[in-house]
């Protein structure tokens, strides 16, 4: 067992209604941590029955909830903040031994996605409306925003609480009720802010969960009527199945789907500078996140210098339990991924790319994978138009300013871009240049809970965090006042 402080934090049921439950057929799979391969437990293996039932609840949920003033949710989303930060040591712990990544990382997470509520709770008090000025002399123009209605929302296994929050957050904020499924392999990250959401006073049937089937859970979530709206993290083929399965009831949608990041280091950069940024955007989480850096490229002239430095910073990282002190690399979420990073490689290598370090699995075994550096890697290779999503960072070798535009965003995808330049024209135009829904000049960092999270292109539709995000859980009413 989990050494938790609060036991009662780690639930094996489901949260549908206020209640915590099993699959209607006692149905469940299990949760193991990718770092050992144990089992953590037990999860019920739910489908379209529980879901059904659970958007049902949060339907008879709304009214009350809506009625609530903004400042009577802001402190229950406030309360419920301050319980994720009150339990951090305990959310992360859990967060590790499901996910897989470093106990820092984890930490760092639990508060990324109380910001989410801290920042979503107060901007319910300024969901503002509109008047205008009228045409006509005896009417007159007046716009309200409004709560959509019931949501649902998908989340992903990459950060099993913060896409979670960046969805909950703004919804109960709007005055929107939730029905969540969290991933497969995380759900207990999800379950535990459950727990916290009932002790700060969520009321039931405002945010449930429902794990179980995905195909099943999400072919209700699509076509239940009473659903208005689903937002989805994951990658752009299961948002494209979404997307047409929500189409029959036309769902207001966001999708927070794949990406394919460039990391671009022109001749001018401060090269440690983009070492530092390009180990923080290529190897978090092991790479597993939809901003991470998935094709490097750097200018002739400093190509080989950058390539130097940045496998001198790689051999300092650490790859072992997340659990463990000093440990900056967990192992990937299974088999599967690691199937791809290796695939990725051999294609690379076939081709004409040189491993300068790593390239295999790692000795710890199970899903571990040493931090790989690779160059020579050219356009016809599958790492410049898949997502690779692990640790593996692949050099690309590029002239000018004109080339590297061409060659970044000749891809479906648009969610991140990165580059690192000193020259403030140079900054202007490849910034407006790149076409990705977000874009790091000097820095390889760039999520927080104020600034818009989102693509463009086949990456997604809509935004996350920031007072854009709460758009996406808002319908506008217009009100022509006559009779004056
Ligand atoms: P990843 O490759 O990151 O696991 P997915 O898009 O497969 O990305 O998964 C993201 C989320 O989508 C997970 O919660 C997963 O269970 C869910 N999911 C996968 N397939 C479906 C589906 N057919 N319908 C609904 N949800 C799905």
């Amino acid at each position: 067992m989990l050494p938790l402080k609060d036991p009662t934090l780690l639930r094996q049921q489901a949260y549908i209604n206020g209640q915590w439950c099993d699959a209607d057929n006692g149905a469940t799979f299990p949760v193991t941590n990718p770092a050992t391969g144990d089992q953590l437990g037990t999860i019920p293996h739910m489908g379209a029955a529980e879901t059904s039932r659970a958007i049902a609840a949060a339907n008879d949920a709304w009214p009350a909830w809506r009625k609530k003033t903004a400042k009577e949710r802001s402190a229950i989303l406030r309360k419920w903040n301050d319980l994720l930060l009150a339990n951090v040591d305990d959310l992360a712990l859990l967060m590790t031994a499901e996910q897989g990544k470093p106990l820092a990382e984890a930490k760092g997470e639990i508060a990324y996605a109380a910001s989410f509520l801290e920042w979503f709770g107060e901007e319910a008090k300024r969901i503002n409306g509109d008047t205008m000025e009228s045409p006509w002399a005896d009417r007159r123009i007046v716009v309200i925003k409004q709560p959509i209605g019931v949501c649902a929302a998908i989340t992903p296994w990459n950060f099993p609480a913060a896409m979670i929050t960046r969805k909950v957050g703004p919804a109960l904020a709007a005055g929107c009720p939730i029905v969540l499924k969290p991933a497969e392999a995380t759900p207990y990250s999800a379950l535990a802010l459950a727990v916290l959401a009932e002790r700060a006073g969520v009321p039931p049937g405002v945010f449930s969960v429902v794990t179980g089937d995905a195909r099943a859970i999400g072919g209700e979530m699509t076509s239940n009527p009473t659903v208005r709206k689903l937002s989805f993290t994951g990658s752009t083929q299961v948002g494209r199945l979404l997307m047409q399965q929500s189409a029959p009831t036309v769902k207001k949608l966001s999708l927070e789907l794949g990406g394919n990041a460039p990391f671009i280091v022109f001749d001018d950069a401060d090269l440690d500078a983009a070492v530092e940024g390009a180990i923080a955007s290529k190897y978090r989480n092991a790479g597993q996140t939809c901003v991470c850096a998935n094709r490097i490229y750097v200018q002739d002239g400093v190509y080989d210098a950058f390539a130097q430095k940045l496998v001198a910073a790689v051999s300092q990282l650490k790859v072992g339990n997340g659990q463990d002190a000093g440990v900056t690399q967990g192992p990937l979420i299974d088999q599967k991924a690691v199937e791809k990073v290796e695939q990725h490689i051999a294609d690379a290598l076939s081709k004409g790319g040189r491993v300068l370090t790593g390239g295999k699995r790692h000795a710890l075994g199970h899903s571990f994978f040493e931090p790989t550096v690779i160059v020579d890697v050219t356009a016809e290779m599958r790492v410049a138009k898949e997502e690779t999503f692990g640790p593996m960072a692949p050099l690309f070798r590029f002239k000018t300013e004109d080339d590297v535009l061409a060659l970044a965003n000749d891809t479906e995808f648009g969610l991140a871009s990165y580059f690192y330049s000193r020259d403030i024209g140079r900054i202007w135009r490849v910034a407006e240049g790149l076409e990705s829904g977000m874009v790091g000049i000097n820095s390889g960092l760039i999520s927080n809970e104020i600034a818009p999270f989102g693509g463009v292109k086949q990456s997604g539709l809509g935004r996350e965090g920031s007072k854009y995000g709460m758009d996406d859980y808002l319908v506008i009413k217009y009100m022509c006042i006559g009779g004056i």
